[in-house]
């Protein structure tokens, strides 16, 4: 019984189910974290090693970006136990049977995320009624394809500018993971005017102070290259995106790349934090120490998840743009007059009005905190 509770504290998890389909081969669990602000959303993620802890705390992460945007939705997350490569048949059959097994979940709304895709998120779409991340042809804003999480980095980097004094015209920028996510910041940073002069892929870093050229960097990667490709530059290691002196550098790429070990060596004025937990909370707090902006991530890089709730509302990709821009600037306000207003660390700041909104949404909620 206590391990089944493990998790629970004054947020949720309001609901961790797990599901077993023996003649599906299909073991899944879902964490429906919390559903204050409104049903959850959270993507579905296919590996063969994900948990159940790691469902709880993406689900957990979810409440609070969501929170944080605004949304009136919750945090969710489901993993499903399996191998993302499987024949596409199969793939298929798998799904379909998830999306029978949550279908009466109705505070979960899934979509897209590592091993699953906007197919995916159609099979379940058609199972029973709900998902995001759709494809085009049947409502969905290709989020990936239009850049709505760089161009959220973009609007938040605008604003935080003015907290730091600092011109976007001719500021250099250092994009580490020219992905999805990488390529349109530094496209819609380039629209204001500023210079990238460093980019790295999983094979290398490109170089040049006089500014890369996007466009060639762009179709490089559209052809499967990689940016050491580029005909012009210097071309240095995978790691040394961290070294190059710049105004703005932004981690697009995994996981905990800046850590006690490697901080002192970034040179910046504003880190953007487009991947998920790009930096330890040590690094974090040696940033700050040393006058360093560093705009956390579950608010800078919230475009996704709110061009989600747009297109879940059959909003168009203009609306959803316009609203990401105007979510993410007030968040990034709110979030340095309270860091001006109590000292704490951007992160801290940001978590503190992100749970506040969640515990006064759930007053209003008969599931809990109301007295009925
Ligand atoms: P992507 O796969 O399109 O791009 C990732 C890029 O990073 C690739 O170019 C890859 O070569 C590069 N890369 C990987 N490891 C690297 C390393 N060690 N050094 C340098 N480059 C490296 O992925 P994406 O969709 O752009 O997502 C990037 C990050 O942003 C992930 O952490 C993801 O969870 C997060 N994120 C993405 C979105 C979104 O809308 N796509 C939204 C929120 C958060």
């Amino acid at each position: 019984m206590e391990e089944a509770f493990r998790f629970a504290d004054e947020l949720g998890p309001f609901k961790l189910v797990h599901i077993y389909r023996p003649s599906a081969d299909l073991k899944a669990v879902v964490a429906i974290d919390n559903i204050g602000c409104g049903p959850a959303i959270g993507g579905v993620r296919m590996a063969p090693d994900v948990s159940t802890e790691e469902a709880f705390r993406l689900a957990r992460a979810m409440t609070f970006k969501n929170a944080a945007a605004g949304l009136p939705h919750g945090g969710g997350k489901s993993v499903i136990f399996a191998d993302p490569k499987m024949a596409l048949r199969d793939k298929e059959r798998l799904i379909r049977a998830f999306a029978a097994a949550i279908g009466n979940l109705a505070e979960y709304i899934p979509g897209p995320d590592m091993g699953t895709d906007e197919l995916a998120m159609g099979w379940i779409k058609d199972e029973i009624g709900r998902a995001v991340g759709l494809p085009r042809e049947i409502g969905g804003i290709p989020l990936d394809e239009i850049g709505a999480t760089g161009f959220g980095l973009v609007s938040a980097i605008d604003v935080a500018r003015h907290h730091i004094e600092l011109q976007l015209a001719g500021a250099r920028v250092v994009i580490q993971g020219f992905g999805s996510v990488g390529k349109h910041a530094a496209r819609f940073l380039a629209e204001k005017g500023a210079v990238l002069v460093a980019a790295s892929d999983t094979r290398g870093t490109i170089v040049d102070e006089d500014g890369l050229d996007l466009t060639v960097l762009t179709v490089l990667k559209a052809e499967g290259g990689a940016l050491h490709g580029y005909p012009r530059g210097r071309k240095l290691g995978a790691d040394a995106a961290i070294d190059i002196p710049c105004e703005i550098w932004i981690p697009a790429a995994r996981p905990d790349v800046i850590h006690a070990g490697n901080v002192a060596r970034l040179q910046t004025r504003l880190v953007a934090e487009g991947a998920n937990i790009p930096c330890t909370a040590e690094a974090e707090e040696a940033l700050a120490a040393r006058g360093v902006l560093v705009l956390p991530d579950f608010i800078v890089n919230a475009g996704g998840v709110i061009c989600a709730a747009v297109e879940y509302r059959g909003g168009t990709e203009a609306a959803a743009l316009a609203l990401i821009d105007e979510k993410i600037r007030a968040n990034i306000e709110a979030m340095l007059e309270e860091v001006r207003r109590t000292g704490a660390l951007p992160r801290i700041a940001a978590l503190s009005l992100a749970t506040e909104r969640v515990r006064r949404a759930m007053r209003t909620r008969r599931w809990d905190g109301g007295v009925a």
